[in-house]
């Protein structure tokens, strides 16, 4: 029996990370789980799979959850989710990170400090924390097993393999909701529009950052602390099938893909039962019907966001935090309709250029650079 600290269970990858859950009783037990804002849903996690420590956002749910379950465990915000992360004493635990945004960060590394192995669906925590996720991943001689589909993929095909023959990693991008408009189309599009992903269904953030390219950018970043590969031997490139989730080339110019149909249940699948492959129902793949498959070159100007974030994740320390807590301040400004979809990429910019970097991170300096930038986005642009 595996133990599983499930945050952010109310979400995308929440939901899909409990029908795996829920096909293998034998396997897993849900030990903790956390949800921010959805009580409902909560209700209905907790009815099924009764998980013996509960964290929401806010304490007002907390107190509602107590009346009815009076034999549960409880925590709330911040404080909450390190609780639900860190709980207990079993063996064989596994904490699945699948919240969305910088709250992931803290979590996980108290969880890496208590020797917890992590499934990590959470790309922020690597993004603005993978020098010091890292170190400690190391030290604690902890094992972290990516969620994200394209890491998922690399992870399979460098499996057994010496890192010092990867020639470059090739991550393939479906390109987002807009993929078939130019750039001067962009100035009018809605936030349904931008909502309507073509391949996945997936959380609201995500898929803003799948149409403007961001999430790319931000799994390049991942895939450089994930894999311990140079930037420079990082590529992206436009593949609209998302069939192929991402590829290997080795330096005797062999190259390998990963391929399956675009379902996160796979990925997920994979992380929870690592080093296991275990059996999932899902369909197979049916070549012949997909018939061919297509690549594109991903423009920067075109995508002027992928190239920003790879340019801040080269800088390092604390310019990948000003990026991605811009990013999330300026995405949930244009889901509230506050702003246009091309603002988002120049409010990022304008954030970049408006805080300094500092190369000696910390978790502290992390968070309140988080804290200052969202603040700093807020009063400026709501
Ligand atoms: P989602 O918005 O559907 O769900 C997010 C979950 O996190 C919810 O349970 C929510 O309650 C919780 N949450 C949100 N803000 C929080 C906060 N401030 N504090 C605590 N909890 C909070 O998001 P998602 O699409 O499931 O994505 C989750 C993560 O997985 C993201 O980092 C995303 O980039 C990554 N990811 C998602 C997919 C996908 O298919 N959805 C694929 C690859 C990677
Ligand atoms: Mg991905």
């Amino acid at each position: 029996m595996k133990y599983l600290y499930l945050l952010g269970a109310t979400g995308s990858i929440g939901v899909q990370t409990l029908d795996i859950v829920r096909s293998n009783p034998d396997k897993f037990m849900i030990i903790s789980v956390s949800a921010n804002r959805n009580l409902l849903k909560m209700i209905e996690i907790i009815e099924e799979f009764h998980p013996k420590f509960v964290s929401m956002g806010k304490e007002s749910d907390v107190i509602e959850l107590r009346k009815i379950y009076p034999n549960t465990e409880f925590g709330f915000g911040e404080q909450g989710l390190v609780d639900a992360a860190t709980y207990g004493d079993l063996e064989n635990d596994l904490v699945v990170n699948a919240i969305v945004g910088s709250a992931g960060l803290a979590p996980t590394i108290k969880a890496i400090e208590k020797g917890r192995n992590i499934a990590l669906a959470n790309k922020e925590t690597l993004v603005i924390g993978g020098e010091l996720i890292n170190k400690l991943l190391k030290k604690h001689k902890v094992s972290l097993i990516p969620i994200d589909s394209e890491h998922s993929a690399i992870m399979q095909c460098i499996n057994g393999e010496d890192k010092s023959a990867i020639k470059r990693i090739i991550i393939t991008a479906s390109g987002g909701s807009f993929r078939n408009l130019k750039r001067s189309e962009l100035e009018k599009v809605t936030v349904q529009d931008a909502l309507r992903h073509p391949n996945w269904s997936m959380g609201a953030k995500i898929t803003i950052d799948s149409a403007t390219m961001m999430n790319k950018g931000l799994e390049v970043i991942e895939a450089h602390y994930l894999f311990g590969v140079d930037y420079d031997k990082i590529e992206t490139v436009l593949h609209k099938e998302s069939v192929i989730h991402s590829l290997v080339e080795f330096h005797d110019t062999s190259i390998i893909a990963h391929l399956g149909n675009p379902d996160m249940r796979v990925p997920i699948n994979y992380a929870l039962n690592y080093p296991d492959r275990t059996r999932y129902s899902g369909n197979s793949l049916d070549l012949l019907q997909l018939g061919s498959l297509h690549f594109e070159a991903l423009s920067y100007e075109r995508f002027p966001l992928l190239k920003l974030a790879i340019e801040a994740g080269k800088s390092k320390g604390l310019n990948p935090t000003t990026l991605n807590a811009a990013n999330e301040a300026s995405v949930s400004l244009f889901l509230n309709g506050k702003i246009t979809f091309t603002q988002i990429e120049e409010i990022v910019q304008e954030c970049l250029d408006a805080f300094d970097n500092d190369l000696e991170i910390t978790l502290d300096k992390i968070m309140k650079r988080d804290t200052e930038v969202k603040d700093y986005v807020l009063s400026k642009h709501s």
